[in-house]
């Protein structure tokens, strides 16, 4: 049996910390299908199709990852793709609030869904895409926390 985890987020734009933890996963899974939220509520810098694009990229030289989006329910989307485990990464005690919210309203709404929690290298636990879109922003260099061409496209799109 292919064992599969669906890592569903954001991902505006994808991080080392994203990558790492994809990398950790496929340790444990055949086969990660990371999937980008199509939640215009949440204002993303990028479109969906750039952020599956940058991902892509990241992507590109580890294998068993697929990119796809997605606007449904998480827990819809991981039994269309027949997988029963939700991939989520947990970087500080700020993050366990609303994960463990999350995790147990999935369950509810599907019982036969499990949410499993990872944690990146300690090099990538402080790092969030928010904060790194404001460095951006103020002409940080970028070079610690995104790939150089994810770092080229915040430039682009920042600095008009
Ligand atoms: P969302 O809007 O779904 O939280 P994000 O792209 O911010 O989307 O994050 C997607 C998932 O990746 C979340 O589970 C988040 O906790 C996790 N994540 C984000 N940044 C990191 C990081 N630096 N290390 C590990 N996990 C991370």
């Amino acid at each position: 049996m292919t064992r599969r985890a669906v890592y569903p987020g954001t991902f505006d734009p994808v991080t080392y910390g994203h990558i790492d933890l994809i990398k950790r996963a496929r340790k444990i899974f055949d086969q990660v299908i990371v999937a980008v939220a199509d939640n215009p509520g949440k204002g993303p810098l990028f479109t969906v199709a750039e952020r599956v694009a940058l991902l892509t990229q990241a992507t590109r030289s580890i294998p068993g990852v697929t990119v796809d989006a997605f606007d449904s329910l998480v827990v819809d989307y991981v039994r269309r793709k027949g997988a029963r485990v939700v991939l989520r990464g947990l970087r500080m005690l700020s993050d366990f609030e609303y994960e463990f919210q999350m995790a147990l309203t999935n369950r509810k709404l599907s019982g036969d869904v499990e949410t499993i929690f990872m944690m990146p290298s300690e090099a990538y636990a402080y790092l969030s895409a928010r904060l790194i879109k404001e460095a951006a922003l103020l002409g940080a260099d970028l070079s610690a926390f995104v790939p150089p061409f994810v770092a080229q496209a915040l430039r682009r799109r920042l600095c008009r």
